[in-house]
């Protein structure tokens, strides 16, 4: 089963997606990320992405789609983290796995707004791995270095009070409509889960969430 994280900036889908991926050998794959990388090696999706995500703004549903047609050229259970953030994003994914035969289930990470910026300022990144910490509520060994590889963390720019608030603001307005899209009685692809939660309480729901499916923990290959 494949599974699509639904929920604002700061609610914890990168957090989990990257302990589920350990522990049940799913594949993250975070549109942020990959985003970041081509705006990192500059290449042309990066240079036309990189004003959109400096603004807080959504990049363009025709540049989204066409990079995630190719994510899912490869096997195994994926876990959709910041895909899809808009309705026409929804359908086009809803195609894909028709085409592909897969099942999705979406998971919400309800959260109280009013947390994300605390937990936004607060985040260091990898950037290299998109592992995130928190200096607060999930701090790495040493301040400011990533614990897997000893490289500096960072603290990314759009991480920024002003742009948090234009982030939150249009996930609200592009993104929210999405719950009632998997929401709807006819197919019920929705299930949420409490993200005010600490970290190892908000696994232990998706570990309930994933083992109804016959998921088993296996170690990474
Ligand atoms: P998202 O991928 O949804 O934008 P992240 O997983 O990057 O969010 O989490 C945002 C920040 O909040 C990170 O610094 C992370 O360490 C921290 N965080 C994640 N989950 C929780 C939680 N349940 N409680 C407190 N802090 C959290
Ligand atoms: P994230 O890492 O998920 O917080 O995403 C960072 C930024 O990348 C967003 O603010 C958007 O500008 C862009 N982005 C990521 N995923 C998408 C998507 N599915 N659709 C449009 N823009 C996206």
């Amino acid at each position: 089963m494949n599974l699509i994280f639904l929920g604002p900036p700061g609610a914890g889908k990168g957090t989990q997606a990257k302990i589920l991926e350990e522990r049940f050998g799913y594949r993250q794959i975070s549109t942020g990320d990959i985003l970041r990388r081509n705006v990192r090696e500059g290449t042309p999706l990066g240079l036309e992405a990189k004003g959109y995500m400096d603004s807080g703004a959504l990049v363009p549903d025709d540049l989204i789609i066409r990079m995630m047609d190719a994510e899912f050229e490869h096997a195994g259970d994926v876990i959709l983290d910041g895909f899809p953030r808009t309705v026409p994003q929804a359908q086009a994914l809803d195609e894909l796995l028709r085409r592909k035969r897969r099942a999705a289930v979406a998971i919400l990470f309800d959260v109280d707004m009013n947390v994300l910026t605390d937990r936004l300022t607060g985040r260091w990144t990898h950037a290299a791995s998109g592992r995130t910490y928190h200096e607060r509520f999930a701090p790495p060994k040493s301040a400011g270095i990533d614990d897997v590889t000893g490289e500096p963390l960072i603290q990314r720019d759009d991480d920024k009070e002003e742009t948090i608030r234009k982030r939150l603001a249009v996930y609200e307005e592009q993104t929210a409509p999405l719950i009632a899209y998997y929401d709807n009685p006819a197919d019920a692809r929705l299930v949420t889960v409490d993200a005010l939660a600490p970290i190892d309480a908000v696994t232990k729901q998706l570990i309930d969430v994933v083992s109804g499916d016959g998921f088993s923990e296996h170690a990474p290959a």
